[in-house]
């Protein structure tokens, strides 16, 4: 894939953060967003606070790991710096603080892009194939983003039947995701974890699609190269223990960058 040919400001400081400002508009299940109100400077920019807050099952599952925000933080900045060093660009500014971080404001695509290597989670239970098996490919799925329907999957043509999206962006999305995939792949598989699944969700700035939202153990499935034991949320899920230490090991891996 061609990197991204919109240039973003490399030496972007923002201005000291007035938390006066800051305006509160949407909680999700593990975030917050806020923006910055009445600051000229700041009206295209976002702060994400990372909460500690987990859910599984579509909100059924509720509960707290310690420190999470924390670590998704870490992790999800680091492994956007990872992708910006190969080109890809994403709405990341800079991490701010323990569990905050900066990124530009994107129109967001109303869809989840699902990535899949190996078999695990809705896809082994929809196609009745065993936990571990590997595809011949990667597959992607798109789902559209309603808790109420439970993020239905769709297909390319429910993008404009539903008026969704421009299928031109979900397809530049789709591309984005594959190549996300290689790279990630790569550099979990050199500290010895393999990159079973995950989900990435995208926006438009300036036009341009662009990668958004996070990528952390809750949005990934990750499991130890020799041992096939997962580093991921499914520990949280499945109540399998050791949930922190997990996340803790993500962090040390991705904190070179
Ligand atoms: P599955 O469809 O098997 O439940 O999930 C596939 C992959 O996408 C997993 O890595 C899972 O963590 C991620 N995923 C699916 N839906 C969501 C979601 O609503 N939020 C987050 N954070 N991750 C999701």
């Amino acid at each position: 894939m061609e990197a991204s040919k919109l240039k973003l400001t490399d030496e972007f400081m923002p201005a000291k953060i007035n938390r006066d400002n800051l305006k509160k508009i949407y909680e999700g299940k593990a975030k917050i967003l806020y923006e910055f109100s009445g600051e000229e400077d700041k009206k295209d920019l976002l702060l994400t606070y990372f909460k500690d807050d987990a859910t599984a099952f579509n909100g059924q599952k509720k509960g707290t790991i310690v420190k999470k925000g924390e670590y998704n933080n870490a992790i999800s900045s680091s492994l956007f710096k990872l992708l910006k060093n190969k080109g890809i660009n994403s709405h990341f500014i800079e991490k701010i603080s323990e569990r905050e971080m900066l990124t530009y404001h994107l129109k967001m695509l109303p869809i989840e892009f699902i990535v899949r290597n190996i078999a695990a989670g809705s896809l082994a239970k929809k196609m009745g194939v065993e936990e571990g098996v590997k595809f011949l490919s990667p597959v992607v799925e798109l789902c559209f983003k309603s808790d109420e329907l439970g993020d239905p999957m769709i297909n390319k043509t429910y993008l404009k039947a539903f008026d969704i999206c421009d299928p031109a962006n979900a397809a530049k999305a789709e591309d984005i995701a594959l190549n996300i995939n290689e790279i990630l792949s790569k550099f979990f598989d050199d500290n010895n974890i393999i990159v079973v699944d995950f989900k990435l969700e995208f926006g438009l700035y300036k036009n341009e699609v662009m990668l958004a939202d996070e990528i952390t153990p809750d949005s990934m499935r990750l499991w130890d190269k020799q041992t096939m034991e997962k580093v991921d949320k499914d520990r949280f899920r499945r109540d399998l223990g050791k949930v922190e230490e997990a996340y803790q090991r993500i962090v040390e891996i991705t904190s070179k960058y």
